[in-house]
């Protein structure tokens, strides 16, 4: 994710380095530099012109410390007006009421269908609300079904009128069943066109006064850049929506969506999504999002998807069959199972501090793991709890079974207990159970 921006700033960084301190003079190339990698991500220019006169500002009013470095200094002030540029903290998203109303809007393909289910499967694990999904495409019947699908996938009810051409009337129908129900928000998934078009708005701004939604949302595809920031205005004008919601950070995004919609409909972001997996919906928090533009990673978020996954009921246990040597294949491929419910591992490793850029040009897809998977899963369940177990015609019954060869499950054989040992090492150590109460 924007790892151009990220590079560019780091040499922008680079050049005021060694100096010993700020000047007039040397602070001009930086400022420059910049602001162009700014407007290459696609952020407008007159953005960029006030972020770093806003920075230039800063930087040459800052007294000399000692203890700061002039490059440190700068990353500093850049990162607090990146900080402000999208928004400063993070925003609330209201959803209480009987039943709250979340409208969704946005142009067709901008992923409005899928983080619908996102924001239900979030709202239902993560917040222990009873969601209820509403299909008010009125024009693609497809859209309708692609709702229902995802809708069974993370078992929420959608609502649907096949037959109703009246979005108003499906949206307003769609609150009274979910009365009855007694579901507590409903998400309503509105019709998109492929650009701007006054039906479309007509329609939603209609929803929108018949059902009084608490939440209004913006989808919005990051990797369109400006034109994401057009159609955010356009929308903005005629629903005077509550939030933005960015997807598809994990495609080839610059950045310009992200930096400039703030700025440019006075709205903030409320989520951003990346993947097409249901589970993976992220609050949208300025600081941790200017941390990975400027490279250093993302702890925080990192650690909060670790804890999601994993409890601390099963850390000790896991943990008990660490020091007793009794980690097998069994829970090893279910701590591969949770690290991929955690999302998208280039994505993950991308949190870590330096990780990113190292691993930028290095294709990591989620498949890393297929071969490894397939091994275990042609191991027999006493297998998989006795390694030990594995001779030679079992080793050649699992390579056969996954279509390894005989070295490759050796190689993985090896590599196991290798990593039973080295978990056995930092068990014993403390940093092995930071985090960890008892
Ligand atoms: P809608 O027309 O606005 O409802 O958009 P959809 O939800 O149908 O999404 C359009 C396409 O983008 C689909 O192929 C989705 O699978 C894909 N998509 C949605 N969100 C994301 C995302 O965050 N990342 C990626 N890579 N693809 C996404």
């Amino acid at each position: 994710m924007f790892e151009n921006l990220t590079d560019r700033l780091e040499s922008a960084f680079k050049q005021i380095k060694g100096e010993g301190r700020i000047t007039d003079l040397n602070i001009a190339a930086t400022v420059k530099d910049i602001r162009r990698a700014l407007v290459d991500a696609d952020v407008n220019y007159k953005i960029a012109k006030e972020f770093t006169d806003r920075v230039k500002d800063k930087a040459m009013g800052e007294k000399v410390l000692t203890a700061v470095s002039p490059g440190q200094l700068m990353v500093k002030i850049v990162k607090d007006e990146l900080v402000d540029l999208m928004g400063g903290s993070e925003s609330e998203f209201n959803a209480k009421g009987n039943p709250a109303v979340i409208l969704i809007a946005g142009l067709q393909g901008s992923g409005k269908t899928t983080f619908s289910a996102k924001l239900a499967n979030f709202l239902k694990t993560r917040s222990r609300l009873s969601p209820m999904l509403v299909a008010a495409d009125i024009y693609r019947p497809a859209a309708i079904d692609q709702l229902k699908v995802l809708g069974e996938q993370i078992q929420v009810d959608v609502y649907s009128e096949p037959e109703n051409k009246n979005a108003v009337q499906i949206a307003t129908n769609a609150i009274k069943e979910a009365r009855s129900k007694n579901k507590n928000v409903v998400i309503i998934d509105t019709a998109g066109r492929l650009a701007i078009d006054e039906a479309m708005m007509t329609e939603v701004a209609n929803v929108k006064s018949a059902v009084n939604p608490q939440e209004i949302l913006f989808v919005v595809d990051s990797m369109t850049g400006q034109d994401a920031v057009n159609t955010a205005k356009a929308f903005n004008d005629r629903l005077n929506f509550t939030g933005v919601v960015l997807t598809k950070l994990d495609g080839d995004t610059r950045g310009g969506a992200a930096l400039s919609i703030k700025y440019t409909v006075e709205k903030p972001i409320k989520f951003v999504s990346s993947g097409e997996k249901l589970d993976t919906l992220d609050v949208f928090y300025p600081e941790r999002m200017a941390q990975r533009i400027l490279g250093m990673g993302d702890i925080t978020t990192l650690v909060e998807k670790a804890q999601q996954q994993f409890d601390e009921e099963q850390a000790r246990k896991l943990e008990k069959k660490i020091r007793k040597n009794q980690f097998n294949f069994e829970d090893f491929k279910q701590q591969l199972e949770q690290i991929k419910k955690m999302g998208n591992i280039k994505d993950l490793l991308g949190m870590i501090p330096g990780v990113g850029k190292a691993i930028k040009d290095i294709d990591i897809s989620d498949d890393a793991f297929k071969g490894i998977e397939a091994m275990i899963n042609s191991m027999t369940r006493q297998e998989r709890e006795d390694p030990d177990l594995i001779n030679m015609s079992r080793k050649q019954r699992i390579a056969k079974g996954s279509g390894k060869d005989l070295n490759e499950v050796n190689a993985f054989l090896k590599q196991f207990e290798q990593m039973k040992q080295m978990m056995k090492m930092m068990n014993k150590m403390p940093m092995g159970r930071m985090g960890m109460k008892r």
